[in-house]
């Protein structure tokens, strides 16, 4: 499941035991990717695009002593997440098991496999909150990029969420197709009565970052509907709460991703392999460690993985005499690796970076492109799936740096 969650904009619900009183400060925000297993295809998706190759997962035993070794280290924020979480039939259990821990929990799923009688089991196990993802306001575009039939079901599912109480944000990942539709995206979210909308501009990584081509918008889209979004604002006030960011290539500095390498996020991915942000295992020359090799602690505080982008020691110039370092820490790693090929180098968003023009070219390339309606003929998309996956991985794809030099310009 695409979560484009920041820790920055999520509350601090329970209190955080055991924190360590040292430089390093303890995790807040543990993310449990229970699965890929995935009944949606989306052309966006974060996973990485060799999942196939991560199939193994954590057992509920082993999940649960995620939990508990999480609670104790600080974490207090808590998503269940994917692939598509619910096709795990332990859900229930590690929600009750988190419940008890003090985490807030928030699912955050597609729908599919929503049940009235999974909706009952999570609500007595104590879930908190819900994340609904959909792709579009219409029909057509929700199920052509999940290369899917699941708009209708989608929306059974949003009033089934409130009709059990539950919060619910309503996430929907922007990009060419869909920025048109911004108005009316908001206009879904209204009528389902979601406390939030999520309108997560595509960031560039998995899924989305083999689709770049097809799916980057032109800054005049983004302009219209951050218009339409301030003005949905104003109408609306408190009535839905509207995140709308906008995505990374269309900045002059980069943002401080995930507040920092392995300072407030801690993710397991499904094989238990613990990641300092959700794209990082990506990255070259990191081995990252596993929940059933080493304690979570250790992992946290000792692990070469964790430690490798904490703090100024690793910046290389223009980072390391940047009067602006502290306010972004350089940027996204795994944004440096793909566009430069070098993850310590400088988040080539930033126009200070020598390799910034890549990404001017990328911006510029999308706006001289065709209307986004005939991209699919002329550029067929990669869904994701497994046979895409294994492919991309036998190749040896499976999160490839474009970095002019080592793969020819790709714009
Ligand atoms: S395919 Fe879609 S629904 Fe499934 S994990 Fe990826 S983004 Fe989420
Ligand atoms: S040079 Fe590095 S530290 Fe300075 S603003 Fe750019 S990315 Fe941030």
């Amino acid at each position: 499941m695409t979560d484009l969650s920041r820790p920055d904009t999520i509350a601090q619900t329970a209190a955080r035991p055991e924190a360590k009183p040292d430089a390093i400060a303890p995790p807040l925000w543990l993310l449990a990717e229970l699965t890929y297993r995935c009944p949606l295809h989306c052309v966006f998706c974060y996973n990485p695009t060799n999942y196939t190759d991560h199939s193994r997962e954590l057992s509920t035993a082993q999940w649960i002593d995620v939990l508990r070794e999480a609670r104790a280290l600080g974490a207090a924020q808590l998503g269940f997440s994917g692939g598509e979480p619910l096709l795990r039939d332990d859900l229930e259990v590690l929600v009750g098991e988190a419940r008890q821990l003090g985490f807030y929990t928030n699912l955050i799923t597609s729908g599919i496999g929503l049940t009235d009688t999974r909706l009952d089991a999570l609500k007595a196990a104590g879930l908190d909150h819900i994340q609904l993802s959909f792709q579009d306001s219409t029909q057509e575009l929700n199920d052509f990029l999940s290369s899917t039939r699941t708009f209708d079901l989608k929306k059974r599912v949003a009033a089934s969420i409130k009709a059990h109480g539950f919060p619910m944000v309503l996430n929907c990942v922007l990009h060419r197709f869909n920025l048109p539709h911004v108005d009316k995206i908001i206009d879904m979210a209204l009528a389902m009565d979601a406390e939030y909308l999520e309108l997560a501009n595509t960031q560039y990584y998995g899924w989305a970052h083999t689709n770049r081509a097809q799916l980057m918008p032109t800054a005049g889209q983004l302009q219209e509907a951050e218009a339409v979004v301030n003005r949905y604002r104003k109408e609306i006030g408190e009535r839905c709460k509207i995140f709308f960011v906008v995505p990374d290539y269309f900045e002059t500095r980069p943002k401080r991703c995930m507040n920092g390498w392995g300072a407030v996020f801690l993710g397991i991915a499904p094989d238990g392999a613990a990641l300092p942000c959700h794209t990082a295992r990506s990255l070259p020359g990191l081995t990252f460690p596993n929940v059933t090799d080493m304690p979570l602690r250790e992992i946290w505080y000792e692990s070469d993985a964790f430690n490798r982008f904490r703090g100024f020691g690793w910046m290389k110039e223009p980072c390391r005499s940047c009067d602006e370092k502290e306010r972004d820490l350089g940027g996204c790693r795994c944004q440096a690796y793909l566009l430069t090929g070098d993850p310590a180098n400088a988040d080539p968003v930033c126009d200070k970076s020598p390799e910034h023009e890549h990404v001017v070219q990328v911006v510029r390339a999308a706006a001289t492109r065709t209307p986004a309606q005939q991209i699919t003929k002329e550029q067929p998309v990669l869904f994701r799936n497994d046979a895409n996956s294994r492919r991309l991985a036998a190749a040896g794809d499976g999160h490839p740096p474009d970095h002019p030099v080592s793969r020819g310009e790709r714009t």
